[in-house]
């Protein structure tokens, strides 16, 4: 993973373990969906456990080595958007000014 962006130097990992919380959103989403599937399949469709065991337990292996770099994206996202502290040390070290939200690409 990147340390800082490279267009405005916006450093990603603010403090050592930052992105611990990100494991929440992880587990969180993957334990819904299984759960989800399971109950729309078992119960809705009666699929047998016989059958969905394995393809959940696939899931739950393969899903979250898949999702990590998203879940670290949306608690980065989430973290500026509620609790901007630290935010603003950050950036000063970077090429340009920090992006803003309502900035698009096509500058330049
Ligand atoms: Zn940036």
């Amino acid at each position: 993973m990147e340390r800082e962006c490279s267009h405005c130097g916006f450093q990603f990992e603010r403090a050592p373990g930052y992105f611990l919380g990100s494991t929440y959103i992880n587990y969180g989403i993957t334990a819904g969906c299984t759960t989800a599937t399971y109950v729309v399949l078992h119960f809705g469709f009666r699929v047998s456990n016989q059958v969905l065991l394995p393809g959940l337990l696939a899931f739950c292996g393969i899903f979250p080595v898949v999702f990590f770099r998203y879940a670290r994206s949306l608690w980065l996202s989430l973290d500026c958007y509620f609790d901007r502290t630290g935010a603003e040390e950050a950036w000063g070290r970077g090429q340009s000014e920090p992006h803003s939200s309502f900035e698009t690409e096509t500058r330049d």
